[in-house]
């Protein structure tokens, strides 16, 4: 056996047991260690003991967190054994209430996109979402399936905002937004991405288009943070209806964060060519999405997120050509693309005529 025989057997285990570490980050998460571990070091007995957990398998865990970088362990000296503190990656982003919390997102992906993908052959043979199989719910429109309880509607919610304490801002100014007085963000979930768009660009009116029931659960779950509440008039406010079939109120800018890559080639040109229609004069579309490389070769996390939508809506990732190609289709041109570090990507294409030409 060579040595470079050696190197790529090496490779091959880590990626066969990547699913071992998603999971040990997941039940971590799951059993809020990150959580004991942020109010000072915790030991595997005294951790199993007030979590009621059983001590060798809260042991096992802890470690292998160790090993994976999410935790830091001292030894300890006696019969209580090693004690576990924080690692920076896990205080920043696993602790529930961290300002930067991943967590409600781990645990969206351990409890519906990790089961889809234990159905990824199926997905390619058939060339369509796995929530059949996963889940239980064969439905046509993806987000049935997404929002199967109001249990898992909230979770899909919490997850997908979080994304934006890290990249809203980013993706935002990416491109001069302050002429575009109007803004709706389509399909725009909790509000998240609007209120960060409020906040930066003080002069405009944002409005969140979302299904009734979304819009219902941003009411009641996802209250404007302190310092966005102006009294009578909040600056985000949320309007319910279909993109596909209801009317959407006339703007200068559509965002449309994470929803292109949901459907189909045919269904982006229809939601694109009604955007257009809405929009002002002037006005334009702002596409937030995790764009892949030209040719469409990378990077690998983006094809990874492709697969994602293979399993759990109709859509996929998309270069930046093929983003043209679709707002062209729609009557949009001049589509132009910012990449801000991180993983979402920002693109501006213009309706027509005026602001939203420039900048
Ligand atoms: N823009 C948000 C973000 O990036 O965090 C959410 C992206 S999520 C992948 C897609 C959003 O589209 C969901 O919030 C979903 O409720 C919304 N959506 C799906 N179908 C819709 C429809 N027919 N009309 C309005 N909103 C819809």
């Amino acid at each position: 056996v060579s040595a470079r025989q050696d190197r790529d057997f090496r490779a091959l285990m880590d990626l066969a047991h990547g699913f071992m570490a998603s999971q040990v980050l997941f039940a971590a998460c799951a059993l809020r260690v990150f959580d004991a571990a942020a109010l000072g070091p915790v030991d595997a007995a005294a951790l199993a003991r007030s979590s009621g957990l059983s001590p060798r398998g809260t042991r096992l865990l802890l470690d292998a967190c160790a090993g994976l970088g999410l935790l830091r362990r001292r030894r300890g000296a006696g019969p209580r054994g090693p004690s576990y503190t924080n690692s920076p990656l896990a205080s920043a982003f696993l602790v529930a209430g961290s300002p930067l919390s991943q967590r409600s997102l781990l645990l969206y992906l351990a409890g519906t996109t990790y089961l889809c993908w234990g159905h990824l052959a199926d997905g390619v043979r058939e060339g369509r979402s796995q929530y059949a199989r996963a889940v239980g719910v064969d439905a046509d429109d993806p987000f049935t399936a997404i929002y199967r309880s109001e249990a898992e509607r909230l979770l899909f919610m919490r997850g997908l905002q979080e994304t934006w304490s890290l990249c809203g801002g980013r993706v935002l100014a990416a491109f001069d937004l302050s002429p575009f007085r109007v803004i709706c963000d389509l399909g725009g979930g909790s509000g998240a991405l609007a209120r960060v768009a409020a906040r930066l660009y003080p002069g405009s009116e944002v409005t969140v288009f979302e299904t009734p029931d979304v819009v219902a659960a941003a009411r009641a779950h996802f209250p404007a943070p302190a310092e966005d509440e102006d009294g009578a008039e909040p600056r985000v406010r949320f309007l319910s209806g279909d993109f596909f079939c209801s009317p959407l109120p006339p703007a200068d800018l559509y965002i449309l964060a994470r929803v292109l890559h949901d459907w189909t080639d045919a269904a982006c040109v229809e939601l694109l060519r009604r955007v257009r229609g809405a929009l002002r004069p002037g006005g334009a579309v702002l596409l937030v999405e995790s764009v892949l490389s030209p040719g469409g070769a990378g990077p690998t996390r983006t094809l990874l997120l492709s697969l994602t939508m293979l399993l759990q809506a109709r859509g996929r990732e998309r270069t930046e050509a093929e983003y043209r190609g679709l707002t062209a289709r729609a009557g949009f041109y001049r589509l132009r693309l910012r990449r801000p570090r991180g993983p979402y990507h920002a693109m501006m294409a213009a309706r027509g005529g005026g602001a939203g030409a420039r900048s």
